[in-house]
C-alpha cells in the first residue's frame, strides 16, 4: 500500500510557459518529486513512521528518510507556490508587513532574489513567518526545510539545478527573475492570514 501519493498539480504542465516549460514540469514534478515520494514510501514501510503526517516525519527523522520526506514537502510547497498568470504583488496584511520590514515590495523582491542567486550548490529560498507574524527570508541547503526552525513557510523557490537547467542552463538569475511572474500571491496571503 502506498502512503503518500503524487498530489495533483493545480495547473496544466504547460501552463507556466514561457517561464517554466512543460518539459521541466514533466521532469521536475513528474520524475524528481515522484521519485522522492516513491523513496519515502519505501523507507517508512514497516516502521513507526508509516501513517505519520509528513510534517511529523520531517520533525522526527534524519538522514535519508529526512531527505526524502523534506524534499517531498518542499516540492509540494514549491508547486503550490506557483500559478499561471500569477506575479504582481501580494495585498493586505502581508504587503503591509513586507513594506514595514523591507521598506517597499521591490526591496523585498531584491532581497529574496539575492538570497536565491547567492545560495551555493543545491537548496531552497523561503519566505517564512514566526508565530508573531514577523517575516524571514532564509536559505536552506539541500533538503532542509524551515519547519526545523519553528518557522511557518509561506513561499519557496527551488534553486536546485534540476529546477531550471532544461530551460535556463546555467542562468539561475534569469530563472529567478521569471519566477516573479508566476508567484501565487493569493495562496501566500492565505497562508499568512492563518498565522496572524
Ligand atoms: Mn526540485
Amino acid at each position: 500500500m502506498e502512503t503518500f501519493k503524487l498530489p495533483k498539480l493545480h495547473y496544466l504542465p504547460n501552463a507556466l510557459e514561457p517561464y517554466i516549460s512543460e518539459n521541466t514540469i514533466n521532469f521536475h514534478y513528474g520524475k524528481h518529486l515522484a521519485t522522492y515520494i516513491g523513496n519515502l514510501n519505501k523507507l517508512i514501510e514497516g516502521t513507526p513512521f508509516k501513517n505519520m503526517e509528513l510534517e511529523n516525519i520531517i520533525r522526527n527523522s534524519e538522514g535519508v528518510l529526512y531527505n526524502n520526506a523534506a524534499q517531498t514537502y518542499n516540492h509540494i510547497f514549491f508547486f503550490n507556490s506557483l500559478c499561471p498568470k500569477g506575479g504582481g504583488k501580494p495585498g493586505g496584511a502581508l504587503l503591509e508587513v513586507i513594506n514595514s520590514q523591507w521598506g517597499c515590495f521591490d526591496a523585498f523582491k531584491a532581497a529574496f532574489s539575492a538570497a536565491a542567486l547567492s545560495l551555493f550548490g543545491s537548496g531552497w529560498v523561503w519566505l517564512s513567518a514566526d508565530n508573531s507574524g514577523k517575516l524571514f527570508i532564509t536559505q536552506t541547503p539541500n533538503a532542509k526545510c524551515p519547519l526545523d526552525d519553528e518557522l511557518t513557510p509561506l513561499l519557496t523557490l527551488d534553486v536546485w539545478e534540476h529546477a531550471y537547467y532544461l530551460d535556463y542552463q546555467n542562468q539561475r538569475g534569469k530563472y529567478i527573475e521569471n519566477f516573479w511572474n508566476i508567484v501565487a500571491w493569493k495562496s501566500v496571503e492565505k497562508r499568512y492570514h492563518h498565522i496572524r
